[in-house]
């Protein structure tokens, strides 16, 4: 019954996705990669990163949720630009 804190951050309860604690990312509710690589699956995230690279991974998953919102926004009234996610 060791427990170890070092550091002074701040512990999450839930544990970061497969992908965030690989790049040691910050993880949040909020984050694009959790969906695709949760913490359980780490090998998931592992292969992907060993074929693409972990920067490419995250520009594609961007790159999609922004299809996917203009597909959205093409089937509804909401503008685009309203959901402006890249600069
Ligand atoms: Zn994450």
């Amino acid at each position: 019954m060791d427990a170890q804190y070092r550091g002074g951050g701040v512990q999450l309860n839930s544990m970061p996705c497969a992908a965030c604690r690989k790049l040691h990312r910050r993880c949040n509710q909020d984050c694009v990669l959790a969906p695709y690589f949760p913490a359980s699956q780490p090998e998931k995230f592992a292969q992907v990163h060993k074929v693409f690279g972990a920067s490419n991974v995250i520009k594609m998953l961007l790159r999609s949720i922004v299809l996917i919102v203009a597909e959205f926004c093409r089937n509804t009234s909401i503008k685009f630009n309203e959901f402006t996610l890249l600069g």
